[in-house]
């Protein structure tokens, strides 16, 4: 698969996200005012970016922990059994949680990963995903925030890979496979 040759269409600008982002950091803030320390928390690899850019926006106390859960690996499609491959480094009981998804696609994952920080008993927790599937919902989840709605397309860039390649773009695209079109 990684193999076949594609080529990536612009579907989100970077300037579109950093604006996003400012938004959706207003909100956050003005959501946990109050909030001693928020702990931020990054699911590897793919919001990578998507953090590095938020935590920027979010002038308040924030310490940041990540967690790898299973993906797609090479795949292009979800295998609805979620692992956790690398869990947080720091406790959450009693604790304000902001859990930052890149994409939620069937829901499986963001709902697995709610579902054990929840056991953990964190004085509140709540989620962002940059992009939302709609359309490929499986369980009923749905962000805190969001930051685009997109249809059902295979994106990359800005944190999120295609077989490893491409998180390094600045803006969101939508692969496109070029040996599939006639000519
Ligand atoms: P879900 O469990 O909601 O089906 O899948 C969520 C995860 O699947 C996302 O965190 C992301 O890693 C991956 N994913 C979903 N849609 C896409 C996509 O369009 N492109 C890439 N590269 N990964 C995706």
């Amino acid at each position: 698969m990684p193999h076949r040759a594609y080529v990536i269409d612009e579907m989100i600008s970077a300037k579109s996200i950093a604006a996003r982002i400012e938004a959706l950091a207003s909100e956050i803030k003005t959501a946990f005012t109050g909030t001693e320390k928020l702990i931020v928390v990054g699911l590897l690899r793919g919001s990578f970016v998507f953090i590095a850019d938020l935590v920027r926006e979010l002038d308040m106390n924030v310490e940041v922990d990540f967690l790898e859960a299973s993906s797609y690996g090479e795949a292009m499609e979800s295998s609805r059994e979620v692992r956790i491959l690398k869990d947080l480094r720091g406790e959450i009981g009693g604790k304000d949680v902001l859990v930052v998804e890149d994409i939620v696609d069937t829901g499986f994952t963001l709902k697995h990963v709610v579902g054990l920080l929840m056991s953990r008993n964190p004085r509140r927790l709540e989620t962002i995903a940059l992009l939302d599937k709609p359309s490929r919902r499986e369980v009923d989840i749905k962000a805190s925030w969001t930051g685009f709605e997109i249809p059902d397309a295979f994106v990359v860039g800005y944190g999120i890979d295609f077989a490893q390649r491409n998180r390094n773009l600045p803006y969101i695209g939508k692969v496109r496979f070029t040996d599939d079109e006639p000519g």
